[in-house]
């Protein structure tokens, strides 16, 4: 395989061998021009697929017509995807960003501005034990990721933490300090551990009894992922603020904070930053979100989510492996042992692109567009490698 020279770039991780240069739909090619078939999918960011055709066209028109033009002024396409959000969920404004982890330091500017303004001072934000925020200071602070414990100390305060589905837990760090509840609705890094319906509504009911905004990361679980337009959904509950990333843009860095009207007391100046909102990024949102709301697609991310789940159980019960979780085509298989690293190791070398965010399991994002083929496919290649391990 020919190598890249690398060397200037910062090593923040390991990362194979091969140079990715093209992709298509579930497909990615090296420099060799040897095809995966993608189920990580820029962890979970291209919900269409590689370089899908809509948005490569709306790249294209949008980057002739208007790039930037500063988050100080109006831009259509920001405006039209903001009021498509909120025609779409129980939130009533949006504020636009770059990454997951500057959407939720903006859900935790806005909670705090709003404890300042209506709970005279409290900030405190009750988060889960192995929760993932992001990676900025605050949103590491937020996190609950064992690893991280001692890692670039001092830590934020003010993110006590309680064990994930624990209900009581929350009540019990509640105090006049607290002002919201933050969680994912299912916990992606942690090994996709989804909130129960009753745990997420006991949430809702705790922090609505105590005056506290309930705060919803949807950066990965949104955006159709989990086979509803919002994971919150599942629930039947209405938070007060979300934030979205990943499937946002299809790809491209677009972020956003959604909050309810009466939560939304950020003032001039208290927020913003230079490419947030560009019309070239939303528009990339606009045409992502007309996809999404086709009808019949999120149903069928429903049935292709059943279907892998299924093929993953018969793949568990077959091979003595553990449980498969997750929500629509957010899955995981539990391995029971710590094989996830070795397992993706291999299935890149068969030409199967998986993830293990954590040792024992492997975690299951395909385009939200798959096919059933490539899905059969994906089931065929890991029963491979599963049966090979076997015989080892
Ligand atoms: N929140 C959740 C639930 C995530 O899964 C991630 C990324 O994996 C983030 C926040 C951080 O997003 P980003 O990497 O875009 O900053």
């Amino acid at each position: 395989m020919q190598a890249i020279d690398s060397d200037a770039l910062m090593q923040v991780t390991k990362r194979p061998p091969q140079v990715f240069v093209s992709g298509s739909g579930s497909w990615l090619y090296d420099q060799n021009g040897t095809r995966y078939l993608d189920f990580v999918q820029g962890w979970a960011t291209n919900c269409l697929g590689h370089a899908p055709p809509e948005l490569a066209q709306v790249l294209g028109r949008q980057a002739q017509q208007l790039i930037n033009c500063s988050p100080a002024f109006f831009n259509e396409p920001a405006a039209r995807l903001a009021g498509l959000i909120a025609a779409h969920s129980c939130f009533d404004r949006v504020f636009f960003c770059n990454s997951g982890a500057e959407a939720n330091e903006g859900a935790i500017k806005l909670a705090r501005k709003w404890g300042e303004r209506h709970r005279a001072g409290a900030f405190e934000i009750i988060t889960f034990e192995r929760a993932f925020h992001g990676r900025t200071l605050a949103t590491m602070s937020a996190s609950g990721k064992p690893q991280w414990n001692s890692l670039f100390e001092p830590k934020v305060a003010g993110f006590p933490k309680a064990a994930f589905g624990d209900l009581d837990a929350v009540a019990r760090l509640v105090n006049p300090r607290t002002v919201a509840v933050m969680l994912e609705p299912v916990q992606g890094e942690a090994g996709v551990i989804p909130a129960s319906r009753e745990f997420m509504q006991g949430l809702r009911a705790l922090t609505t009894e105590h005056g506290l905004l309930l705060i919803v990361d949807e950066i990965q679980t949104g955006m159709g992922r989990c086979g509803k337009l919002f994971a919150y959904e599942h629930a039947a509950i209405e938070p007060d603020i979300m934030t979205l990333g990943k499937g946002l843009g299809g790809g491209v860095p677009l972020a956003a904070l959604a909050a309810r009207e009466a939560v939304c007391c950020f003032e001039p100046g208290d927020q913003g930053g230079t490419f947030n909102g560009s019309p070239l990024m939303t528009a990339v949102g606009c045409a992502v979100m007309q996809a999404l709301l086709t009808p019949g697609f999120l149903a069928a991310v429903a049935r292709k989510g059943l279907v892998l789940r299924l093929g993953l159980e018969r793949l568990a019960a077959k091979h003595g492996l553990g449980e498969v979780r997750g929500e629509g085509l957010l899955l995981a298989l539990d391995l029971g042992s710590a094989l996830g690293p070795l397992l993706v190791e291999r299935a890149l070398a068969r030409g199967l692109l998986l993830n293990a965010p954590q040792p024992h399991l492997l975690r299951f994002m395909p385009a939200l567009n798959v096919v059933d083929e490539e899905l059969q496919l994906a089931l065929a290649l890991l029963d491979a490698l599963l049966e090979e391990q076997r015989a080892r």
